[in-house]
């Protein structure tokens, strides 16, 4: 297999403060190929944007981060300020998922979107006009010779969106990490800027991070999936795999809530509860209290199942992985007598 071009072993988060820890993010370990989608998918809360704050140096000073990120050979994780610094914006463009958070409104949109290339030295500043104009056309923005001028409020919401990838991509970086680019915007929107976002990964080569609560985004868009609870990896494959064989009742339940166009809103099966919230974690597995099969089980509430190889590139941290078939079978059942 090539190089991973991003690798995180045993990544851990801990917010300290007031006399409380709160463990965001425990041992984390993804490896990120080149020209790959990865998908990161979990519930709000489960430590997704944290692991990726940790990766471009942006979390506060309550963080206590261990283990290790490394991006292209270089180790972020308590790296100099001025070494993330190059890194950020150069080698990982960065899409979060409000644009205004990153768009400055008083500075036209032009200038924002090839400021990357001059801060780290990529173009001559006499090039701005036709690199922003390029950037814009690139993200299938409209007239791009008269977007270059405007400012963010007389952008639509999917087209603010457009201009932060056209930002991120503007130093032609290796990495992108997008976390949540599509829930801010309306349902219409969000297929457009996936498919620009999945159209300049081809186009540049880039390797995506793509962080989502949505199970659908990433059917649609990756390659390979990591499935976030309660601040670790609960189970991980490629999307052929997780879609037809899951085997993380989390998993199935992310998938029994997917909401679909043929089927009635009502008989959604959401997964019942909610999750943990990080400094209150319950021993043993922290998906016992909601788990169909776990929930009567010993060893499901006094042992936190470690992440077990069950497969080529397939793992997952369940003590009963075979009857999750069982489970997923059922609701693949349940979807079919739905359809017909
Ligand atoms: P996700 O992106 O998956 O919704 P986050 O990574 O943002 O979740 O958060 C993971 C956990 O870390 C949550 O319990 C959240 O409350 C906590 N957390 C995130 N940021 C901070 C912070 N700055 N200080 C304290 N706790 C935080
Ligand atoms: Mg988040």
């Amino acid at each position: 297999m090539t190089t991973p071009i991003v690798s995180v072993r045993n990544l851990s988060v801990t917010f300290v403060g007031s006399g409380r820890s709160v463990p965001a993010v425990r041992g984390v370990d993804f490896d990120l190929y080149p020209g790959e989608i990865l998908g990161v998918v979990g519930e709000s809360g489960s430590g997704k944007s944290v692991t990726a704050l940790s990766m471009v140096g942006l979390l506060p000073e309550t963080a206590e981060v261990s283990g290790s990120v490394t991006v292209a050979g270089t180790e972020v994780i308590g790296a100099p300020e001025e070494t993330i610094r190059k890194m950020r914006g150069r080698d990982i463009g960065i899409v979060f998922q409000d644009p205004m958070t990153t768009l400055n409104p008083v500075q036209n949109v032009g200038t924002q979107v090839t400021e990357g290339l001059f801060v780290h030295d990529l173009a001559p500043r006499s090039e701005a006009t036709k690199r922003a104009t390029e950037l814009l056309r690139e993200v299938q923005i409209p007239d791009p010779q008269a977007r270059i001028h405007q400012y963010p409020h007389q952008f639509s919401g999917g087209m603010r969106q457009r201009a932060v990838i056209a930002m991120a991509i503007s130093t032609r970086p290796r990495v992108i990490i997008a976390d949540e680019p599509t829930t801010a915007l309306d349902v219409t929107v969000q297929a457009q800027v996936l498919s620009v976002l999945k159209n300049v990964q081809e186009d540049t080569g880039a390797t995506v991070i793509l962080i989502t609560h949505d199970l659908g985004v990433i059917a649609e868009m990756a390659d390979r999936v990591i499935v976030m609870y309660a601040g670790r990896v609960v189970e991980r494959g490629s999307v052929e795999d997780i879609f037809a064989r899951p085997q993380h009742p989390y998993t199935v339940g992310l998938m029994s809530s997917l909401p679909r166009l043929d089927m009635d809103l009502e008989r959604l099966v959401p997964i019942p509860g909610q999750p943990p919230s990080a400094d209150n974690l319950p021993t043993g597995c922290p998906f016992n209290p909601r788990c169909s099969i776990g929930r009567d089980r010993e060893i499901c509430s006094s042992e936190e199942p470690p992440l077990i190889e069950i497969g080529e590139g397939r793992e997952t941290a369940c003590h009963f992985p075979d009857e999750v078939l069982g489970l997923a079978a059922q609701l693949l059942e349940m979807r079919a007598a739905d359809t017909s």
